[in-house]
C-alpha cells in the first residue's frame, strides 16, 4: 500500500523560519506561534494518513455510481467525510460569525496540503464548498449569509461552482443558461452545466449550487452573466429543508482520474435561484474568489508530486538493481539499491527541490492572501493577483512531471495500478485544465496581469528580487550558489517582459506565443526566490544552533540543487520568446 507522511518538519519551516508567521503584523497570525501549528498540522497529518490515504485507492477503483438520480461515493467516504466535520477541519479559516474557527489561510492551507496529498478526489467535495462559501461570504446579503453558510462551514450542507456548459469553458461569454425574474425576486434557472465536480453525492444532506447564468435582456457576452443560489433542496425561511429544486444530474462523467469525484452534467429545468450581488455583474464575483480557488489548484499539482514522490524514496531505498558505478554499496546483497545511481538521484533531487519550493511558494502566495484580506494591503493584493496564475499553471504542469517522473522511478511496476503510482499521475493532471487551462493561465499572466496598475506589481516582484539580492551579498559561497543563479533568472525574465514590450504592440502573437514560456520562467524565478529565502533561513537556524542539522544542512543541498540544475531552465524559455511568433504561426491551419 502506497505510504504517505504529512512533512510536518517541512511545513514548520517555511511557517516558521520563511514566513515567520508569528511576526507577522497580520490578525490572527500571532496565535501561529511554533506549537500551534506544530499540533494542528500532527493532527491534520495524522487524519490524512490513518483516515484519507486508505480511501484513496478505494475511490479510484470503485468511482461513483448514479442510482435513481443520486450518486453513490465510494465505500467509506461517507464515514471520512463525517470526521472531517467531527474535527472542525472544513471550517478552520471560515467566519466565526458563521461557526468557523477564524484561522489564517494560510493555515487552512497547509492543512490541505495534508488532505489534498492524501486522498485529492475525497477532499474536493469539502474544496468546492470552502470556494462556494466564500463567493456567498464576500458578496451574499445578510440573509443569504444567515441562511447558507453555517451549514457550508460545518459541511453539513456542500457546495459546487457550475460555470462550465457543452459549447463554452474557457469562453464563458457564450453561456447560454438563462435567469428569469420572478416576481418574488427570486429566478427561475434553466440550462445544463456540464464537468461540474461534487455536483452530487450522499455526504450531505442538501448541495448548495453557485450557478453563472445570463438574465435575458441584459448585456450580450461576458458582461451579461450573473451569479446565483440554486441549492439542491429549498431552504426554508426558518432554515429548515423544504421541498425538492428543479435540479438533477443528467449522467456522471468516466474520466482519467479523481474517480471519487463525482463529475456531474447538471440539469436546471426553471430551478428556483437567488442572485448573489448584482445583476450581470457575476464574473466579478467570480474573480474575487478566484485567487483562493487557483492557488487550491496549484496546490493540487505540487501536492500529488509530494505523495507520488514519497513512494518513489522508499522505493528506490529497497528495489534492488545494478551495482553502483563507484563500487558496490550493498555488497553481501544480490545488487544496490536503486538510489545509489546518479540518475535515479537527478530524478528525485528534481521531484523534491520542486516540491519544497512550491510549498514555500503556496504558503507564501497563502499569507498575501491573509495579508490583503486582513489589513487591506494594496501591494499584498497587486503580488498575489500577479502571482495566481503561475501558482495555477507553473505548480500544476509541473506537479503533473514530476508525479509522472515519480512513476519512472518503479521502471514497469510505476505502470502497473497496484503500486498507486499511476494514480497520482491520473488525478494530478486535471489540475492543469480545470479552474482555467495552464494555457489561459499563461494568457492571462501575459495579457493582463503583467500590465495591471500600470505594471506595478510585475516591478514591486522585480524589486524584491533585487532587493533580497542586494542585502544578502557578502557571503561567497551563499552568493555563488543562490544569488548569481537567482540574479541571472531574474535578468531572464525581465529581458523576456522587454521583448513582450518592444514586439507584442507590433503583433499581439508576438506576446502570446512566448506567455506559455514566460508563466514557466516565472514560476523558475519564484522558486528560486523561495529556495534562495529558504537557504538563508536554514544558515541562520544552523547559525543559532539549532540542533537540527540534517535537515537545515539538506534543505540547503536541496536548493543549491535547485538553482543548479533547474532555474536555468530561463535560458532556454527566454530564448523560445525571443524567436517571438513567426515560427509558431508559420503553417496555415490546412497544413496540420
Ligand atoms: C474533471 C473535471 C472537473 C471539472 N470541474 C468543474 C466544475 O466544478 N465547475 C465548472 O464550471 N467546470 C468544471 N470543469 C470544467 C473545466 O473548468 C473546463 O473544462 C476548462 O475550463 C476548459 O474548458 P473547455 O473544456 O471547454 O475547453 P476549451 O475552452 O474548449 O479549451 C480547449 C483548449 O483551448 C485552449 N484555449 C481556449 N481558449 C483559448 C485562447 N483564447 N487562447 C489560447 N488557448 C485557448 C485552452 O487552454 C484549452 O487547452 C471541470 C472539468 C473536468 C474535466
Amino acid at each position: 500500500m502506497p505510504i504517505y507522511h504529512a512533512p510536518i518538519k517541512d511545513m514548520q519551516f517555511i511557517l516558521h523560519n520563511l514566513l515567520k508567521v508569528s511576526e507577522q503584523e497580520i490578525p490572527g497570525f500571532d496565535e501561529l506561534d511554533r506549537d500551534f501549528t506544530g499540533a494542528v498540522l500532527e493532527e491534520a497529518g495524522k487524519v490524512a494518513t490513518e483516515v484519507l490515504l486508505p480511501l484513496n485507492a478505494v475511490g479510484d477503483t470503485e468511482g461513483c455510481v448514479l442510482e435513481n438520480g443520486i450518486v453513490r461515493t465510494p465505500t467509506g467516504f461517507d464515514k471520512a467525510f463525517e470526521a472531517m466535520k467531527q474535527g472542525g477541519w472544513t471550517a478552520m479559516d471560515c467566519d466565526p460569525d458563521y461557526g468557523g474557527q477564524g484561522l489564517p489561510y494560510v493555515m487552512h492551507t497547509a492543512a490541505q496540503e495534508a488532505f489534498v496529498s492524501a486522498n485529492m478526489a475525497f477532499n474536493m467535495y469539502q474544496g468546492l464548498t470552502h470556494g462556494a462559501y466564500t463567493a456567498i461570504h464576500i458578496h451574499g446579503n445578510d440573509e443569504q449569509k444567515q441562511k447558507f453558510l453555517p451549514k457550508m462551514v460545518s459541511c453539513e450542507w456542500t457546495g459546487t461552482m457550475n460555470l462550465t456548459e457543452p459549447h463554452c469553458g474557457t469562453d464563458l461569454g457564450l453561456m447560454r443558461t438563462k435567469a428569469e425574474p420572478q416576481d418574488d425576486g427570486s429566478f427561475k434557472i434553466t440550462g445544463q452545466k456540464i464537468f461540474i465536480s461534487a455536483g452530487d453525492h450522499d455526504l450531505a444532506e442538501n448541495i448548495i449550487h453557485l450557478v453563472l447564468a445570463k438574465i435575458p435582456g441584459g448585456p450580450d457576452g461576458i458582461k451579461g452573466v450573473s451569479l446565483f443560489i440554486v441549492p439542491k433542496i429549498l431552504v426554508n425561511d426558518d432554515g429548515s429543508l423544504g421541498e425538492r429544486n428543479a435540479v438533477s444530474v443528467g449522467k456522471i462523467e468516466e474520466k482519467m482520474g479523481i474517480h471519487g469525484n463525482s463529475t456531474c452534467v447538471m440539469d436546471y429545468d426553471g430551478a428556483t435561484g437567488y442572485l448573489i450581488g448584482e445583476e450581470h455583474k457575476g464574473m466579478r464575483a467570480m474573480f474575487t474568489m478566484m485567487n483562493e480557488a487557483r492557488l487550491g489548484v496549484g496546490l493540487q499539482g505540487y501536492a500529488q508530486a509530494e505523495i507520488a514522490y514519497q513512494n518513489a524514496v522508499a522505493y528506490a531505498k529497497d528495489r534492488l538493481q545494478g551495482r553502483a558505478v563507484t563500487g558496490a554499496e550493498n555488497p553481501d546483497g544480490p545488487a544496490d539499491p536503486l538510489i545509489v545511481h546518479p540518475d535515479i538521484r537527478r530524478n528525485l533531487m528534481d521531484q523534491k527541490s520542486f516540491v519544497e519550493g512550491a510549498r514555500a511558494f503556496t504558503y507564501w502566495g497563502a499569507s498575501l492572501i491573509d495579508r490583503s484580506h486582513k489589513t487591506g494591503d494594496a501591494q499584498a493584493e497587486g503580488l498575489i493577483s500577479l502571482m495566481t496564475p503561475v501558482v495555477k499553471g507553473f505548480l500544476t504542469d509541473k506537479g503533473y512531471e514530476y508525479a509522472t517522473a515519480a512513476q519512472q522511478v518503479y521502471g514497469g511496476h510505476g505502470y502497473i495500478e497496484e503500486w498507486g503510482m499511476s494514480q497520482y499521475v491520473r488525478d494530478a493532471r486535471i489540475a492543469m485544465i480545470y479552474e482555467g487551462a495552464n494555457g489561459v493561465q499563461a494568457l492571462d499572466l501575459v495579457g493582463r496581469k503583467l500590465a495591471q496598475d500600470g505594471g506595478k506589481h510585475v516591478m514591486a516582484f522585480f524589486e524584491m528580487v533585487k532587493t533580497f539580492i542586494s542585502d544578502n551579498k557578502g557571503d561567497d559561497a551563499f552568493e555563488k550558489d543562490f544569488l548569481d543563479p537567482l540574479k541571472a533568472a531574474s535578468k531572464d525574465l525581465q529581458a523576456a517582459g522587454m521583448y513582450f514590450m518592444q514586439n507584442g504592440m507590433k503583433n499581439p502573437n508576438n506576446a502570446l506565443s512566448g506567455s506559455y514560456d514566460f508563466m514557466h520562467m516565472m514560476g523558475h524565478v519564484c522558486l528560486g526566490l523561495m529556495w534562495a529565502r529558504m537557504a538563508k533561513a536554514a544558515q541562520e537556524a544552523l547559525d543559532a544552533g539549532d540542533s537540527d542539522t540534517a535537515f537545515l544542512e539538506t534543505k540547503i543541498a536541496t536548493g543549491r540543487y535547485y538553482m543548479a540544475r533547474q532555474l536555468p531552465a530561463t535560458g532556454m524559455h527566454l530564448a523560445r520568446i525571443n524567436s517571438g511568433a513567426e515560427t509558431v504561426m508559420a503553417l496555415d491551419a490546412a497544413n496540420f
